[in-house]
């Protein structure tokens, strides 16, 4: 009973913890940064190579110049001129705690601008990236600061509009801090493929050479007797849309059951600029690289230690130590909780049938006699197993 008492009361504290942070965040008073709708070309946390997105996209209808305004009280703490990333943008501190980042600016705002002009002619540098103190450009919450556009690494006209908490420097997702209703989304994420990863138990670098299962446009699936062995985990291809635009946007949640348990769960809150790159283990890299569409893994590989997942549950499963079937209900969610549902049916397996282990991948390092480093420099998410080859001489014809 006691036991009870306490994980009731654990269960509890957990509850009030998540609902009073996000109030905390949708009380901030921001204002909206554009008086146009949020329809998003690219939503909070979506994979992209080596990084996560770490703003949304506010799409601005084909076009430039639409007036940006400071979203509360503040000060210009940051203006960046660059041909690539934000391009033109404009950091903005808040007294609350907050920074907020509006980027793709086409021509900044009066004074502003001028400023800027008159620094590409001091410095003498096309490319700027001044830091600037609480007198200069202090604002009031609704100022115009700039007018949308295209600039930096952007494909066509949007904001790209990002709030991070001052003291981490941690992203956060900038839905958060407006009302649930700004944001119009009824359609659940859409899935179109499983794919699956068999391995042993201390090597995972292998996979199927059909390791798909393509999937119908329909909210919930059933899958039967899928022959595997040994330990296995799988990933999801899919993306989400707003009822409004075209655009693939990321999947926010995705929580997978065995046996009504909960075996793996991730959320994209927040983002750590030191882990970004931990984004080419969140999803399928090969697949992200070779442009098949993000597939987002539903495991957790040992040195992957972004704080989006559920610790204690990696995704990697075993069907050696079951009698039985094990049934696996996979739930995807977009921000607006709208949720699709996959079932996955797998028997305990004895052999594999019509399905072959690819050739195992092996990347060559290079160690000299007086390096201290390996060649290439790589991030490694898990243990790799090194054979070491003595090389006496090396020639190269080119
Ligand atoms: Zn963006």
């Amino acid at each position: 009973m006691k036991n009870r008492i306490i994980i009731l009361c654990t269960v509890y504290l957990l509850m009030f913890t998540a609902y009073s942070f996000s109030q905390e965040y949708r009380n901030s008073g921001f204002s909206k940064p554009m008086n146009l709708a949020f329809n998003l070309a690219g939503s909070f946390g979506e994979p992209r190579p080596d990084h996560f997105h770490s703003g949304i996209d506010i799409k601005t209808n084909g076009v430039e110049g639409e007036p940006v305004f400071a979203v509360y009280d503040g000060y210009i703490s940051r203006i960046r001129v660059s041909p690539y990333g934000y391009g033109r943008a404009i950091y903005i501190t808040h007294p609350n705690g907050f920074t907020t980042v509006y980027g793709h600016l086409s021509t900044f705002y009066g004074a502003i601008e001028k400023y800027i002009d008159a620094q590409h002619y001091a410095l003498k540098k096309s490319e700027l990236d001044l830091t600037l103190n609480a007198n200069v450009f202090p604002l009031k919450q609704n100022d115009t600061i700039a007018f949308s556009g295209n600039t930096g690494g952007s494909d066509a006209p949007h904001l790209h509009f990002e709030v991070r908490n001052t003291k981490t420097e941690h992203a956060l997702n900038p839905l958060d801090f407006y009302p649930k209703n700004f944001y119009i989304d009824t359609i659940p994420p859409r899935i179109n493929k499983v794919k699956f990863y068999q391995f042993s138990k201390d090597y995972f670098y292998s996979s199927f050479i059909k390791p798909y299962y393509n999937l119908s446009a329909k909210e919930s699936w059933s899958f039967e007797h899928i022959d595997i062995n040994d330990y296995y985990a799988f990933s999801l291809e899919g993306y989400d849309k707003q009822d409004s635009s075209e655009n693939k946007n990321g999947i926010k949640k995705i929580e997978v059951y065995q046996n009504k348990n909960l075996v793996f769960k991730y959320d994209l809150t927040e983002i750590d600029f030191d882990k970004t790159r931990m984004c080419n283990a969140f999803v399928d890299y090969d697949e992200m690289i070779n442009d098949n569409g993000y597939f987002y893994n539903c495991y957790q590989l040992k040195n992957n230690s972004l704080a989006i997942y559920q610790p204690g549950s990696n995704g990697f499963f075993s069907n050696k130590e079951t009698d039985s079937i094990n049934v696996y209900d996979i739930y995807c969610y977009d921000y607006n909780d709208n949720k699709t549902k996959i079932t996955l049916e797998i028997p305990k397996g004895t052999s594999i049938v019509d399905w072959e282990i690819r050739n195992q991948k092996k990347i060559l390092f290079l160690l000299t006699k007086d390096s201290k480093q390996i060649n290439p420099i790589v991030f490694l998410y898990q243990d790799l197993k090194l054979y070491f080859l003595k090389i006496h001489f090396m020639m190269m014809f080119i």
